[in-house]
């Protein structure tokens, strides 16, 4: 276990500080065509009891087999998470009833994961990261659904998710503050996105967390804690670990003791209930499976998988500020999604040609996501094709449109011509920055001629000057260079 030397992040309670301990059982969905242990249709939706097999349904005589993508998913997290991947792990049966699942055990793994201890490091801001431990990842079928909105006096039993194949990623307790648990998930669900082992869409419920909460004086033991139950965002992660921690402390400082138990977190009112005081492992009479043998591979098979990863990651920030020299703050935000950092490289070498990267990265992270947020999409989603942006960069840089030009051209390129080359919006619509002496002048004359008052006092107060160039760069519709426009003025001032 991670021992802090520093608690940090202290909360302040009625009788002094408090320290918050999070960790977290993550349940991420699979992405595989097919079940676990079923060749039914993993894919969400569907009318209710479509995408169900009569293993899934737990028909009597029905066996089994595992299915080789999941297996190979759950190896792959494993290495993303760098951690230790067990050649043997053990499918074990969790017993407990639910009318959602028809076998009456689910499918599981217990005392032999697939995956044991590994670590990720999470960035809380952009220069200041930590490293949660990972204590396990192991393979376990879904469970149905019940619904209860159906019919005023009946229940329903919707099949559909039971068997779907879930890794449950143990994290040891190593967040201490809402804030932690937030970036842990967050770059938790970045990781297993850039693997395509799960969606990470929590809205769909692919990735659900359960939270581990307790509170403890700083350096005491831990305290006792509450797991609160399928948390479905994570702004409501956030609010979780903070509603708790205070439900707690206000408990502990009034005397009391705290309970372990499961909890709900309902974010309308921001306070989490009781569910159910907490089960122990043995109250499930886990035994192995007798249907299925253990799970066996060697290492050949895992460096096969392992060659086979994409780059992930924190190797491809590391790899953006070494190579294109990025400040750590643009590399971060370009690499939290994988796509919207295949983008910025699209443009940044469109054209065979090498572009100043931190250009490219502000535009990027500037206006074109901007843009794809009014939009409500992502960046690699809108319409707009990294030729186009390498094109408005290429026009700034060899001083054909000023920057403030360029952002016009995109709303040109967002708005009424969403196919367009810039340079040709630029020539079409007379875009170009003015470099014309002659005609850089006439307007500077014109703004001196016109206001002869604040030309004198400009000369006592050069402060003024910046007011003097607004007036030029109106006057030529924002066209003229800037720089020229300063130089003239400054002349003709004599400042
Ligand atoms: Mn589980």
């Amino acid at each position: 276990m991670t021992i802090r030397t520093k608690p940090r992040n202290l909360i302040q309670g009625a009788t002094g500080d408090w320290e918050v301990i999070v960790g977290m059982e993550i349940h991420a969905q699979v992405v595989s065509r097919s079940k676990l242990f079923s060749g039914a249709s993993a894919t969400y939706g569907g009318e209710p009891n479509d995408h169900v097999s009569l293993v899934d349904a737990a028909m009597p005589g029905m066996l089994p087999v595992v299915n080789a993508e999941c297996v190979a998913q759950a190896v792959r997290t494993g290495l993303g998470l760098k951690a230790e991947i067990n050649h043997r792990s053990v499918f074990d049966r969790k017993n407990y009833f639910y009318p959602d699942l028809p076998q009456g055990y689910q499918i599981s793994q217990y005392k032999s994961p697939i995956v044991g201890e590994g670590t990720v490091t999470v960035e809380l801001t952009p220069t200041e990261s930590f490293t949660v431990g990972i204590e396990r990842l192991h393979l376990e079928q879904d469970a149905g659904k019940s619904l209860h909105d159906q019919s005023p006096t009946e229940s329903f039993v919707d099949l559909n998710r039971s068997g779907v194949a879930l890794m449950e990623i143990v994290s040891k307790p190593d967040m201490r503050s809402a804030d932690e648990a937030k970036a842990y998930v967050t770059k938790l669900r970045t990781i297993l996105r850039y693997l395509g082992t799960c969606d990470g869409n929590m809205e769909q419920g692919s990735l659900r967390a359960d939270v581990n909460v307790s509170v403890r004086r700083p350096g005491a033991p831990l305290g006792t804690r509450c797991e609160i139950k399928n948390v479905n965002s994570i702004r409501f992660i956030g609010q979780a670990v903070d509603t708790e921690a205070r439900r707690q402390i206000a408990v502990l400082e009034d005397g009391g003791a705290i309970a372990q138990e499961t909890r709900l977190f309902d974010p309308a009112r921001a306070e989490t209930r009781a569910m159910r005081s907490k089960e122990e492992a043995h109250d499930y009479r886990y035994f192995p499976d007798p249907d299925l043998l253990p799970l066996e591979f060697d290492q050949a098979y895992v460096d096969t998988l392992a060659n086979a990863l994409p780059e992930l990651p924190d190797a491809k920030r590391a790899r953006f500020i070494a190579d294109y020299h990025l400040p750590p703050y643009d590399a971060g935000v370009l690499v939290a999604d994988r796509e919207t950092a295949d983008f910025f490289e699209a443009c940044v070498g469109y054209g065979g040609a090498s572009r100043d990267a931190k250009a490219v990265a502000n535009w990027v992270n500037g206006d074109v996501a901007a843009s794809a947020n009014a939009e409500g999409v992502a960046v690699h989603a809108t319409h707009l094709q990294p030729a186009q942006i390498a094109g408005l960069v290429d026009l700034i840089a060899d001083g054909t449109i000023s920057g403030k030009i360029a952002k016009d051209v995109l709303a040109i390129l967002v708005s009424d011509e969403k196919d367009g080359d810039p340079r040709a919006v630029v020539e079409t619509r007379g875009l170009k920055q003015v470099t014309d002496a002659g005609a850089i002048e006439q307007a500077v004359d014109a703004i001196l001629a016109a206001n002869v008052a604040k030309a004198e006092q400009a000369r006592a107060k050069p402060g003024m000057l910046g007011w003097f160039v607004g007036q030029v760069m109106k006057e030529t519709g924002g066209k003229a260079n800037p720089q020229s426009v300063n130089a003239l003025l400054r002349e003709k001032l004599g400042i």
